[in-house]
């Protein structure tokens, strides 16, 4: 075929010093557009609710928005482990109607309203910890906290949810999610064009928003994870610096009073915790973070990303990246590079696949913050990247990325972080500093 016949003609190192970063989900992972509808569909549908299937789905949803809530009651977080038994075991406990189902989980359901309330008033707590002044969200925190660890409802409600999901029930059910979603993924092959990448010189990394462990394996099940070996980028290493446990730790204490702080000592450990959590996410600065990655280590860049190396001006100058960024969703895979750079920096392509593919927000934006190409299938991408890539000019990124936003910096803040006790605070707050120092080289 064409694409074949091209590949062998052209030279084996045109693609040299060049990194395509790939997003994961409905990108490397070729989901179909509703392919993760049909699974949640089926996945729900292996045991009778009792409600309609259209209900089960949105109560199932709102679980995973929902999943950094549950996380705090020490739960597993159905955002990123989906069809976790915990989740299906929240579900149950708040959702099922079937008698046969409640009596099979040992439930009763008269009490479903009064769980459903539990969740409810959790699911507020956690979402007012996100808005106002840090003064104001170190008061909400405070207070789900205190709910969390305190509330009866709330223990007895963490209590069900572990038993009824430790059931056989419950965790075969889970464990049928992945198998669901791997019969309905469309065969399409993904690797042979990423092979020829690399064999051409160019650099590969994942970039994906979630947990490693999680990313990790679903790239080896459909094995392409040699293709990135070291070079899974995942929000939650950027987010995990070296200390950052100790951190929390500290945090944890003060909110709950187990030790006294003073509030300027807590205003600053929170500030210092704000920084991680902006890594947490598809983010400008995680981005930036990953391209200090990839630039301070090219071979190793996860270790990088993990180690907080920052790549300074003058290994910029030196090399700097030229970077192919490709995923499914212009909100996670296109804008945020767009934000870090302006336009016409880089490369960016839209893959429109998946369950995002009709969301078509480019069309409304003026054409500079418009991906700088759009395909539909990985057989124009892989045209594309195999053929048309090496002859497109990619304008290098030439000095380093701000790795958090500017406005959120004082300088107050830097020289109180850098005398704290806490390592990973006098790294972010050391990171902050030369990173403002940047400008000035
Ligand atoms: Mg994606």
């Amino acid at each position: 075929m064409p694409v074949e016949s091209a590949t062998r003609e052209k030279p084996s190192s045109d693609l040299r010093g060049l990194v395509v970063a790939l997003d994961v989900d409905n990108t490397l992972l070729h989901l179909g557009a509703d392919t993760y509808a049909r699974t949640v569909r089926e996945f729900l549908a292996l045991h009778d609710l009792g409600v309609p299937s259209d209900d089960a789905v949105r109560a199932y949803e709102a679980l995973r928005a929902g999943g950094g809530a549950l996380a705090r009651l020490g739960l597993g977080n159905p955002l990123h482990l989906r069809g976790h038994p915990h989740a299906l075991a929240a579900l149950c406990l708040t959702a099922a109607t079937n008698p046969r189902l409640l009596r099979d989980l040992d439930l009763d359901g008269t009490e479903q309203v009064a769980r459903g309330r539990v969740l409810a008033d959790l699911f507020s707590l956690h979402r007012a910890t996100r808005t106002g002044s840090i003064e104001v969200r170190v008061a909400a925190e405070r207070q789900v906290r205190h709910f969390c660890r305190y509330d009866r409802r709330a223990e007895h409600f963490c209590v069900e949810v572990r038993r009824v999901a430790a059931l056989p029930l419950m965790q075969s059910w889970s464990r049928q999610y992945a198998t669901i979603e791997d019969r309905l993924e469309p065969d399409v092959d993904v690797r042979t064009p990423l092979q020829t990448l690399i064999s051409r010189g160019a650099t590969l990394v994942a970039i994906s928003e979630g947990l490693l462990s999680v990313q990790t394996e679903k790239l080896a099940r459909r094995g392409l994870l040699d293709l990135f070996a070291g070079c899974v980028l995942a929000t939650e290493t950027a987010a995990a610096a070296p200390g950052a446990e100790a951190l929390h730790a500290r945090l944890d204490d003060a909110l709950e009073e187990r030790h006294e702080a003073a509030p300027e000592q807590v205003r600053v450990w929170w500030y210092f915790r704000d920084l991680l959590e902006m890594w947490a996410w598809k983010s400008p600065w995680f981005y930036a973070r990953c391209l200090h990655a990839a630039t301070a280590d090219s071979s190793h860049p996860q270790a990088a990303l993990q180690a907080l190396k920052l790549a300074d001006a003058q290994a910029w100058r030196g090399r700097p990246l030229r970077l192919v960024m490709i995923g499914d969703r212009h909100d996670k895979d296109i804008q945020p590079l767009l934000d870090l750079f302006g336009p016409g920096i880089g490369l960016k392509v839209r893959l429109r696949q998946g369950k995002y593919a009709h969301l078509d927000p480019e069309m409304q934006l003026p054409p500079e913050r418009r991906p700088d190409y759009t395909f539909s299938n990985w057989d124009e991408l892989g045209d594309f990247l195999l053929n048309r890539l090496p002859h497109v000019p990619v304008v290098p990124v030439e000095s380093p990325p701000d790795i958090l936003p500017r406005g959120e910096i004082s300088k107050d803040d830097i020289a109180t972080g850098l005398r704290s006790d806490l390592e990973v605070v006098r790294r972010l707050a050391a990171a902050a500093r030369t990173m403002l120092s940047w400008t000035r080289q």
